[in-house]
């Protein structure tokens, strides 16, 4: 890569109602002393705008960035921004594929996949009644866990849960390799993948896809009593089904990360239900301090006239 002159490289905007834009400025010039970085709905010139990192925009803010040169999705999850119709055609859309975000979330997943092998929900429950319930423990290679999606966020999880000893599972739309992990591929594959699994985890992108891949019909093709987690997008499940599947118990346990409506509605019977963990769409974030550095290489790299890394396809969604 060759470097451009620090003053060439530029002007950022920000937008995020998630994310701090004092810390994300401060990370992004620590990496870029020479980087404008400006708040998007603060800026007068629109049309001297080079780069435009953001979370769920409000529509039209690309209307008037004329040069914008690259889009960067303050996040992994691109499915909030690759279906809208106002994104300038053109335009390299990068992610954020941090280690430090796949650390999170396999800590995350690895934390929900444990506490669901090791019964702590049942225990949760005793302790509140004041009962001591034992229960022997199940050894984890009697176990088997299915890792739904091993991209950079999936395969970490998926190499972390095979550290514990579980039979690991692994699907994904291309056939993928990882150590220890038993992989397959493609639609036709998927119903024997969650049939064999004791904990089914998704770690899938939304797209048209897999928009409602979780139906009732392949909820119900769970084994009976599994546990489900979804770190994903609750847009992948149909949640009124899982409820019911809950409920029914067909479904054993569930830890939810993600929901079809966020935040999820008050009054909602999930909240409710003693075999589920809700958490509010924090299974991992992006870090500004070890993000911006993925970040400034890439905004280097386009300053330079070069194409920038981990660029989204919006054509398959993600
Ligand atoms: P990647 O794009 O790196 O990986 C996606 C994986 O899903 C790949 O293995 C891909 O297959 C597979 N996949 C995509 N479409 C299909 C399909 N139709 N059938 C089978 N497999 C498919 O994504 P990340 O790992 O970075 O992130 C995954 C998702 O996690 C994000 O899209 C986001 O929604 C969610 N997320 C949630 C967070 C939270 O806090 N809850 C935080 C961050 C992300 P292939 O390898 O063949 O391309």
């Amino acid at each position: 890569m060759t470097f451009p002159e620090a003053a060439a490289v530029g002007t950022l905007a920000f937008y995020s109602d998630f994310d701090d834009f004092q810390t994300w400025k401060k990370a992004l010039q620590t990496q870029l002393p020479a980087l404008q970085v400006i708040h998007a709905s603060q800026t007068e010139r629109p049309e001297e705008i080079d780069y435009a990192m953001v979370w769920k925009p409000p529509q039209g803010i690309f209307e008037r960035m004329t040069n914008l040169r690259l889009i960067i999705n303050l996040g992994a999850g691109v499915d909030s921004l690759v279906g809208r119709d106002d994104l300038p055609r053109n335009i390299p859309i990068t992610r954020i594929t941090d280690p430090q975000m796949s650390r999170m979330m396999a800590g995350y997943v690895l934390f929900a996949v444990l506490r669901h092998a090791r019964d702590i929900p049942v225990f949760e429950q005793a302790q509140r009644s004041g009962r001591w319930a034992y229960r022997h423990p199940r050894s984890p290679e009697e176990m088997t866990v299915a890792v739904l999606g091993l991209g950079h966020l999936g395969a970490k999880a998926a190499h972390e849960i095979q550290r514990q000893g579980f039979r690991t599972l692994g699907w994904s739309r291309s056939l993928a390799q990882i150590d220890g992990v038993e992989c397959s591929a493609g639609m036709e594959t998927l119903d024997s993948v969650i049939g064999q699994a004791d904990i089914v985890v998704l770690m899938l992108p939304l797209t048209p896809q897999t928009m409602h891949l979780f139906d009732r019909a392949r909820l119900e093709k769970l084994r009976p009593g599994a546990a489900f987690v979804n770190v994903a997008r609750g847009a992948l499940v149909d949640q009124a089904a899982l409820t019911e599947l809950l409920q029914s118990g067909h479904i054993g346990a569930a830890t939810l990360d993600v929901f079809e409506r966020e935040p999820l509605p008050a009054g909602d019977a999930l909240w409710s239900m003693p075999n589920v963990l809700i958490t509010p769409h924090l299974a991992s974030v992006a870090i500004p301090s070890s993000s911006a550095k993925q970040i400034a290489a890439n905004i280097l790299r386009v300053a330079a006239g070069e194409l920038p890394d981990n660029i989204v396809e919006p054509s398959r969604g993600y």
